[in-house]
């Protein structure tokens, strides 16, 4: 990994404006999972570097929430600036500590920007409200305040923009934050920091710990200073987290899993549904948490479908991410590699058919090739769990109803997508799927602007939109007598 700028790649951790070792000197190796070549190591840090983390935010609270919305605003728009004039060291250090590809990770770079961008302009527009009181002597205003300190816990697989729409809208309202990057990618959070640190927010502001998921994860939970917890990752994580938080009645955030439906109507476009299939399924080889996990297609167009899909599929490159040309890159790890590898098995033994891929690719390593399955039911695992991974099953369905049904039949609720043309079944489809984002007719939702968040097991809250800024704010209503 060469950088242009070497010096935004830390082995240290972010803590109240100083970088610094483990108390008891360790570090752990990072490895680029394309290759396994080591990047680098970071501290393991746990719960006394972890409580000087939160005391630092405590202390860089008072001063931070002070400054006017267009203060914090400045300086949240450097903090962006310097994201895309480092685009390129930060895409290649998230390419080789994740393995996507590197125009994805350029694309990454862009979309976790974006957050910054978004909320320095939305700090300014933080309106609270007047109401008609209830008695002729009151007059009652509502005004909005930071919730205070705050963490975040964060996954691997978008290593910037997880923790910028997190960051961004808590440092737009006032509130200060300790993050705990995934520990596969703590060197993107790292240079986050160091960008952070360039822009002029305040030490304290904005730390980074690196180490015991458990010690650090206990102590921000348990952890009275703390108002606050965004979370991105597993369902099972984000419940133990609940729990953990609940004695101090924190305020929660849990982006948590997905088992998102793609269902393509006889009437769809099969070209743009095809394209919006690719997108939706095999971006970041098939790790998003609304990636498509299940594609429904009706009888009509089942086998037209499978065979564009299938054409379109067997044109991705798959290889090192920071190569010229590839459009898959590895997976995370040997456990993300052996659960592909048993969805598909369990299909297989169940009656599925493989149409494209459908075992480990010829580099070995933790690279596994895209795969289609068709004839697939819905006994098999596939149906019901996240296979995050590379591997699109293909069910048949024949009646609108009927996929509806499938298609809400999870504990999940975060994306769901679905390709036709008939108006009224685009509005009956987009009202009935119980899930918190859908996509009609494309297969990239998410943006800045919009609010990402999902239902039932995918989680409480939003992020991004003019709603994000709100998980970062208390309401408070003054009735004054006059
Ligand atoms: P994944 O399976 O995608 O890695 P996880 O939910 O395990 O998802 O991880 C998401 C984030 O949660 C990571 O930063 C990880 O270190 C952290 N994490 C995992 N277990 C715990 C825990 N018990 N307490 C606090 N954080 C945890």
């Amino acid at each position: 990994m060469v950088l242009n700028d070497p010096s935004l790649l830390h082995e240290q951790c972010y803590i109240d404006g100083k970088w610094l070792s483990a108390n008891s000197g360790e570090a752990v190796a990072i490895a680029n999972p394309a290759t396994q070549e080591i990047l680098g190591h970071v501290p393991v840090m746990g719960a006394a570097e972890t409580q000087a983390a939160i005391d630092a935010a405590n202390k860089a609270l008072p001063a931070w929430r002070a400054l006017t919305a267009k203060e914090r605003s400045v300086k949240l728009r450097r903090w962006f600036e310097l994201l895309h004039e480092n685009a390129d060291d930060l895409a290649l250090m998230m390419t080789s500590e994740q393995g996507k590809p590197l125009a994805e990770a350029k694309g990454e770079v862009v979309y976790a920007a974006s957050f910054i961008e978004w909320f320095a302009e939305e700090a300014k527009r933080v309106y609270g409200d007047t109401i008609p009181g209830h008695q002729g002597d009151k007059r009652i205003t509502v005004i909005k305040q930071p919730v205070g300190v705050t963490a975040a816990i964060t996954p691997w697989n978008f290593p910037a923009a997880m923790i910028t729409r997190k960051a961004a809208p808590a440092l737009a309202a006032g509130c200060t934050m300790v993050v705990k990057p995934a520990p596969q990618t703590p060197f993107t959070a790292l240079a986050l920091a160091e960008l952070a640190h360039r822009a002029g927010i305040p030490d304290g502001v904005f730390s980074v710990i690196t180490g015991d998921a458990v010690a650090i994860g206990n102590t921000l939970c348990e952890s009275p200073i703390v108002r606050k917890l965004s979370f991105t990752g597993s369902t099972n994580v984000g419940i133990k987290l609940m729990a953990q938080c609940a004695p101090t009645l924190k305020k929660l955030s849990l982006e948590l899993g997905g088992n998102a439906p793609f269902i393509v109507f006889d009437d769809a476009d099969l070209d743009a549904a095809v394209d919006g299939a690719m997108i939706a399924k095999y971006r970041n080889a098939g790790q998003t948490c609304v990636c498509a996990n299940r594609i429904y297609v009706q009888a009509g167009v089942y086998d037209a479908f499978v065979n564009k899909f299938s054409a379109a599929v067997a044109k991705l490159t798959v290889g090192n991410g920071a190569n010229d040309g590839i459009t898959i890159g590895p997976l995370i790890n040997a456990d993300a590699v052996a659960k592909v590898q048993s969805h598909l098995n369990d299909a297989v033994a169940k009656g599925a058919n493989i149409v494209v891929g459908g075992k480990p690719h010829q580099l070995g390593g933790f690279f596994f090739e895209p795969t289609i399955l068709r004839d697939v039911d819905k006994t098999m695992r596939v149906a019901r769990e996240e296979t995050f991974g590379p591997l699109a099953p293909v069910f048949k369905f024949e009646n609108i109803d009927d996929v509806i049904k499938q298609a809400n039949d999870t504990e999940f609720g975060l994306a769901a997508y679905f390709y036709g043309r008939d108006i009224s079944l685009v509005y009956k489809v987009a009202e009935a799927l119980e899930y918190g984002m859908v996509g009609v007719n494309t297969g990239l939702i998410s943006t800045e602007v919009a609010p990402f968040g999902g239902i039932k097991s995918s989680g409480l809250g939003r992020e991004g939109s003019k709603f994000g800024i709100e998980e970062y704010l208390e309401m408070k209503y003054i009735c004054m007598s006059v």
